[in-house]
């Protein structure tokens, strides 16, 4: 197997250079055609010798994927189904919305997931593996490819848990923020977790300038275990000690994900004991109507119920905002048109 080119990030690929007997700076050009001017193979790098080119070509696949389908919804958000050109014909699913601000890509970071979340559409998807860091990066670059567009904010929130797969994702991070690669600054990157405690600390002692999302769901330990196993392992109060220790080294504010099913999570009781859990911290509670997904058990709370919540948290001192609900005629719950079309097969 030929490694990956885009999963070097700057530095690495200089001592890669290094080891086919070329000169480091040919990592920077390299860096330039693969990640700012996006070609499609390495002998469209015209700077770069015959020699090399064919030396590259020989060690190392450029890792392109292959649209395999791309959906748009009536809002303008594009959901692309990538066939990730592996041997086992792996699919994976990437997101694309436009804000006011620009756009913003939601990148999976593993072939299915582990976590058995009760409410996501890739419980059922069985785990295959982690994605390396190309393949983190290509879901960017094709998309800049196709749409013929610069993407300015890259959310970690597709299929996987990206604390699960913490190195790839590190280096994925790497290339999108290095200036000479995707150039996007940290503070437009979002790492979401389901709550892996100890990953949580060694992110932390990273200092990344990132935001950091936690899919929190619920307030207490009971509810939380029933819709997310992970729980059991890292109970409510081990991840909250996690989040203060984060919040102390990064000074950064948490985003904490909440979304609300109807007559589960989303009554005045679970409002209160959420403010209890947050008050005093550096923390912001997205608020997301669920996606409805075929055949899972949760169902979308009343708007009248999310907006009572929403109120209840910012009249006691936690903001809270509802996530716009975008792409909903498109299967955009994660992991939902991966499972279509694993079906239809
Ligand atoms: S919500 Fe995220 S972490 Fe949970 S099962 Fe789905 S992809 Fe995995």
């Amino acid at each position: 197997m030929k490694k990956n080119i885009k999963s070097f990030d700057l530095e690495d690929l200089k001592e890669e250079m290094k080891l086919i007997g070329e000169k480091p700076f040919r990592a920077e050009q390299i860096f330039k055609w693969l990640f700012q001017d996006k070609v499609m193979s390495f002998d469209e790098m015209t700077n770069l010798s015959l020699e090399l080119r064919q030396k590259l070509n020989e060690n190392y696949s450029i890792g392109n994927f292959k649209i395999v389908k791309m959906l748009e919804s009536v809002d303008g958000t594009k959901k692309y189904l990538f066939d990730v050109q592996d041997e086992e014909g792996n699919l994976i699913e990437t997101v694309l919305m436009e804000y006011h601000h620009g756009y913003s890509v939601c990148v999976s970071s593993q072939i299915g997931c582990k976590m058995g979340c009760k409410f996501c559409a890739s419980t059922g998807i069985p785990f295959s593996r982690g994605l390396e860091a190309g393949e983190i990066v290509e879901q960017i670059v094709a998309i800049e490819q196709d749409q013929g567009i610069k993407v300015s904010n890259i959310v970690y929130m597709g299929v996987g848990e990206p604390l699960d797969n913490f190195e790839n994702v590190m280096k994925s991070i790497e290339i999108i923020n290095n200036p000479k690669g995707l150039n996007i600054g940290a503070r437009h990157i979002s790492i979401s977790t389901s709550g892996i405690v100890p990953k949580i600390y060694e992110l932390a002692d990273k200092k990344l300038q990132c935001t950091l999302s936690i899919s929190l769901h619920a307030s207490n330990n009971a509810k939380r275990s029933a819709m997310m196993p992970v729980n059991d392992a890292y109970p409510i109060e081990k991840l909250m000690e996690a989040c203060k220790y984060y919040i102390e080294k990064t000074n950064k504010r948490i985003s904490f994900e909440y979304a609300l099913a109807k007559d589960n999570n989303d009554n005045l009781d679970d409002a209160k004991e959420l403010v209890k859990l947050l008050s005093g911290m550096l923390a912001h509670v997205n608020l997301i109507p669920i996606n409805h997904i075929e055949d899972g058990k949760f169902t979308k709370s009343t708007n009248e119920n999310i907006i009572r919540f929403r109120d209840y948290l910012n009249d006691h001192g936690i903001t809270a905002t509802i996530r716009r609900e975008l792409g909903s005629d498109i299967e955009a719950a994660c992991g939902q048109l991966r499972r279509k079309n694993i079906k239809a097969q």
